[in-house]
């Protein structure tokens, strides 16, 4: 990804894989040998609000306890959705090749995957039982309240953002400021202006939400590889400008935080 990055001219790029953080050092040696700054980073599945709320973490330290525990236990949430969800197709007498699906996310294996897993597989054409199974594997656990997101995110010395909040309530693509007054009285930094699925309508009413709010306004492609939906990285560019008021963030947040030493790249 990194190697990729360079070649699409991209000055830096953020890792935040979901609920994992096992690809940030290969990342960071990566960008020092093709010269592109690489942020650690983090996406958190989290509910809020009786929703699903990804909450995205900036120059975080991966190796922080508190963070490699909460990780954990959401991993061991995952791993007994996955289990659910193969027993239940077991029991329906859809049998899903196991081995193969860690080939559709390489870290770790998702909801998400055994969707993309029994479509690809075909197994469910046909099959009475599709939708139940589907919507079963797609209804992941939110191991996080988006408060806990954010302190954890914040005990790991990093700058919590609210990533596409165009997806929240999908019938509502533009909420207004207060809506998001709940997550700023929990330590919200920022919330996604630039992002692929927000368009420029979208994108402009959430730099004027962030401002608003007093938050930083943050952006990303949300690029998942190359395996899915094409190679998007670098796609939805964003300004420089950002990085460093995301930075600047997090040298603020540092600041209140005396113990702490140190600062990102
Ligand atoms: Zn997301």
């Amino acid at each position: 990804m990194v190697e990729e990055a360079a070649r699409r001219d991209l000055a830096a790029i953020a890792i935040t894989d979901h609920d994992v953080v096992g690809g940030i050092a290969e990342a960071q040696q990566a960008g020092q040998r093709f010269g592109v700054e690489v942020v650690p980073g983090i996406e958190l599945t989290a509910e809020w609000d009786g929703r699903l709320a990804h909450i995205l973490g900036y120059f975080i330290d991966p190796a922080h306890p508190e963070l490699v525990v909460g990780l954990e236990r959401a991993r061991e949430q995952m791993a007994a959705h996955v289990r659910d969800v193969l027993d239940a197709a077991r029991a329906l007498g859809v049998e899903i090749d196991e081995a193969a699906l860690a080939r559709y996310r390489g870290r770790y294996v998702s909801g998400a995957t055994l969707v993309l897993g029994m479509l690809e597989q075909g197994i469910l054409r046909g099959s009475p039982h599709a939708r139940q199974l589907l919507l079963r594997a797609s209804r992941e656990p939110r191991p996080f309240s988006a408060a806990e997101a954010i302190a954890l995110i914040h005990a790991a010395g990093g700058v919590a953002s609210l990533a596409h909040p165009v997806k929240l309530r999908r019938s509502e693509p533009l909420l207004p400021a207060r809506t998001f007054a709940p997550l700023v009285a929990a330590g919200l930094d920022g919330i996604e202006a630039w992002q692929i699925v927000q368009g420029p309508t979208v994108r402009d009413h959430y730099r004027r939400v962030a401002e608003a709010l007093g938050l930083v306004a943050t952006g990303g492609s949300d690029c998942h590889g190359p395996r899915s939906v094409g190679m998007r990285l670098g796609t939805q560019r964003v300004p420089a400008a950002v990085l460093s008021a995301m930075k600047q963030c997090w040298r603020d947040r540092r600041r209140a935080l005396p113990d702490r030493t140190g600062s990102p790249r």
